[in-house]
């Protein structure tokens, strides 16, 4: 026949052998920008709804590749997640956002949350006394720290996650359910969580307003943090229609390009000085 079995095998090697080079590619690359300066962290502002005042700001890693430009997360933190590499991006993270928020709380700003996120695999025991020790070192008070999980991290091993959760809370930072209706967590455990805010992820809000089956389920997630006083932010808002829609809702805050897209930071305290601190 014309199929050769080896040939395909001998492809197929080939093929791995490409996409291993690519990670490999990927991984020493950022490992190189972690020691070289090469990330960089940029804000997104959240709005309360009802006020349309800035409540917070959500930290989003860039990497600014010498020759690529801007890199999108979306392409290196899965693999950074696979590899391990999170653990050293999330320490950078975490300090560069907090040494931020230290100049916004020393410059008399309104408390803002700067929201981080972090992985499931960053989500250990260790986590509490580094969020804590950093705190102290930059004399940032926690109600100026948020940190965004997603409901993989609340997969695993619940109640050693709940016991991190709890530590960090006490602390006085805030934890949100990130891409929230998108993963598997079992609504029985949410009472159960020590979290402040649930967010709508970008795949619903984007349906509204035509999408009857996303307009649901936003809706049923704003009521559902209400009844389980939860705040509700909704990711990806673009559109007025959908601003107009959450409202009537009752969804508390909104977080897009409608208002503004994720800026450095000397963009972001431009905006407050100029529009959303009026
Ligand atoms: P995410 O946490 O769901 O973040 C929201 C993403 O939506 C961001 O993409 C943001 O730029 C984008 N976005 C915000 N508003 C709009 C909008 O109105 N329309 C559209 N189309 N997009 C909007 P980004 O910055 O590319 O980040 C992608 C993902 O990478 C994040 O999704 C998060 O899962 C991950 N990520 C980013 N920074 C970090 C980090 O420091 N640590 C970890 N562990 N993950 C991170
Ligand atoms: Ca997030
Ligand atoms: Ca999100
Ligand atoms: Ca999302």
């Amino acid at each position: 026949g014309h199929d050769n079995p080896d040939r395909s095998v001998a492809f197929y090697r080939l093929d791995m052998n490409a996409g291993m080079q690519e990670r490999m590619r990927i991984e020493s690359g950022l490992r190189h920008a972690l020691g070289h300066g090469e990330l960089a962290l940029y804000y997104q502002p959240k709005f309360e709804i009802g006020t349309d005042r800035v409540v917070g700001a959500e930290a989003l890693v860039r990497w600014v590749h010498p020759e690529r430009g801007l890199v999108s997360p979306a392409e290196f933190i899965p693999l950074a997640e696979s590899t391990g590499l999170i653990v050293q991006v999330g320490e950078w993270v975490l300090e560069q956002a907090c040494a931020q928020a230290a100049v916004w709380q020393a410059a008399g700003l309104p408390p803002m949350r700067v929201a981080v996120n972090v992985s499931a695999r960053e989500f250990t025991n260790s986590l509490p006394g580094r969020v804590a020790e950093t705190l102290r070192r930059y004399e940032l008070d926690p109600s100026w720290l948020e940190l965004e999980i997603t409901e993989g991290t609340l997969m695993h091993d619940i109640e050693r996650v709940i016991g991190i959760m709890d530590r960090i809370t006490e602390l006085g930072v805030a934890l949100s359910l990130d891409d929230f209706g998108t993963g598997y967590s079992s609504l029985s455990y949410l009472k159960r969580f020590p979290i402040q805010t649930l967010k709508i992820d970008r795949s619903f809000t984007t349906g509204i307003p035509d999408d009857a089956n996303d307009c649901a389920i936003a809706s049923a997630i704003i009521s559902m943090g209400r009844q389980l006083k939860l705040r509700v932010i909704a990711e990806g808002v673009e559109t007025l229609d959908q601003l107009q829609f959450l409202r009537k809702a009752g969804c508390d805050e909104v977080q897009g390009f409608l208002y503004a897209a994720p800026l450095p930071a000397y963009e972001f305290e431009r905006g407050l000085r100029e529009n959303w601190l009026l």
